[in-house]
């Protein structure tokens, strides 16, 4: 590994300072980021540690509920309000990586993490996202566990995240520091797609910081359901994850919502899936129209072509468990 240097700097306003210069990573929990600088995907000059800014905490606003990006995935999980308020983030927690990895990894950390796509870790394969240039080793290659949706010729990556997928499913808001001040992004943008620019993950500025997401009021708690489809039932990313969420009146679908993941560079939000189902009865037929729409324009790419089965299979089971069908 390179060496490199380790700062803690005291201040938020310390920690933009010395972020706004090349060769920089931030470290909260370092359960991705150390990964890779073992393995020489990426090499930092220096780490800035910012484990003790004041960032932890978990409130409920006038507006919704805010998290602060340092928030571990575990104490979130846990929380009453989360619970409370939305029980679709704490279900995709719950489902994401291993009891020891979530007592680290923080929410803005989660946000950050990177595509587990085994050619990006090998440094001795192509990979446009590691090496821009170099080919995608996945696309011809093994290819599994990868996109179906939004994918280019240049990377066919998927984003790894469970937690990401709920927060795009809730209409989530990331907000920002940067020397300027605090601004917000909608949690579906973000993360990008990877277009000819795939060694881009998201749209965090250079030299700015997540601080929290803030989550709003919904009348979504009764009926939501996170769906992972995995290879093991624990410490396994998604092959599909399915996040639902349905304010359901006499058995009329008055509000939907629909995110997935595994199956795209960003959580892969089913607007036009929503729209379909608001008005319709809560049962398996319509569920299965939106599966089917919300298919359109997915393409597979040899190894993964069972996730155009699967992918349909788990919006409407989903769905069947967010309405209580099952
Ligand atoms: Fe690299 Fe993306 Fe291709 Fe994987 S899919 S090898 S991350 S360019």
């Amino acid at each position: 590994m390179k060496q490199f240097q380790y700062v803690q700097p005291a201040t938020q306003q310390a920690v933009l300072e010395v972020i706004n210069k090349p060769g920089t990573k931030i470290i909260a929990g370092g359960t991705n980021l150390v990964d890779l600088m073992k393995r020489g995907v990426t090499a930092p000059d220096k780490l800035v540690d910012i484990n003790h800014l004041p960032l932890k905490h978990i409130t409920s606003t006038p507006k919704g509920l805010y998290i602060g990006a340092l928030a571990l995935n575990s104490v979130v999980s846990e929380n009453k309000l989360v619970a409370e308020k939305q029980p679709l983030l704490a279900m995709a927690l719950k489902s994401g990586a291993s009891p020891q990895l979530r007592n680290m990894a923080s929410v803005g950390g989660n946000m950050m993490q990177r595509t587990r796509c085994g050619y990006f870790y090998d440094t001795a394969m192509p990979c446009n996202k590691r090496v821009p240039g170099s080919g995608c080793g996945a696309y011809e290659g093994v290819n599994r566990m990868h996109a179906i949706f939004g994918a280019s010729s240049q990377c066919i990556a998927v984003h790894p995240s469970d937690m990401c997928v709920a927060l795009a499913a809730l209409d989530a808001v990331v907000i920002i520091a940067g020397k300027k001040g605090e601004h917000r992004v909608p949690f579906t943008e973000f993360h990008r797609l990877p277009g000819d620019h795939p060694e881009t993950d998201n749209n965090l500025p250079f030299g700015e910081l997540i601080v929290g997401v803030e989550i709003p009021n919904n009348n979504l708690q009764k009926n939501s359901y996170y769906l992972k489809v995995r290879d093991r039932q624990s410490y396994a990313f998604a092959l599909v994850s399915v996040a639902a969420a349905l304010d359901i009146e006499n058995g009329i679908i008055q509000n939907a919502r629909l995110a997935m993941g595994g199956v795209a560079h960003k959580p892969w939000r089913l607007f036009d899936a929503e729209k379909l189902l608001i008005g319709k009865k809560a049962s398996e037929e319509s569920f299965q129209q939106a599966a089917q729409l919300a298919m359109q324009g997915a393409k597979a790419y040899g190894h993964n072509s069972f996730k155009l089965k699967l992918a349909p299979a788990s919006i409407t089971e989903a769905l069947k468990h967010a309405a209580g069908l099952v």
